[in-house]
């Protein structure tokens, strides 16, 4: 194997590692404020939440009474507060 596909294999496993590590709680998506991401779903038999458009989800949506805001890469907001941060799971 080359070089760069080595380099590139390794950069997807630590991505799904990284991923793995999400509890799915949606308190980065407005699940504790109230007025969550219109793209934020519920698992219907589990208390965990996915996104609807998560391969596209970066850039300006809407929540869903219709606040307009700006979805970015978690590590921008690492070090800033939301509702229930506290047990999101890069933060600890
Ligand atoms: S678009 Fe962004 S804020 Fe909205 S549900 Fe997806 S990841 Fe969360
Ligand atoms: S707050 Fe943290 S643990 Fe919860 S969904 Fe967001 S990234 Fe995952």
């Amino acid at each position: 194997m080359k070089d760069d596909e080595k380099y590139q294999n390794l950069q997807e496993s630590q991505l799904k590692e990284w991923e793995a590590s999400c509890l799915r709680c949606g308190a980065c998506c407005g699940t504790e404020d109230g007025d969550p991401c219109e793209y934020l779903m519920k698992l219907a038999d589990k208390d965990e939440y996915y996104c609807q458009i998560y391969e596209n989800r970066f850039g300006l949506h809407k929540t869903k009474n219709g606040k307009p805001f700006k979805c970015v890469p978690l590590r921008n907001i690492l070090h800033k507060t939301w509702p229930g941060d506290s047990r999101c799971r890069y933060k600890a």
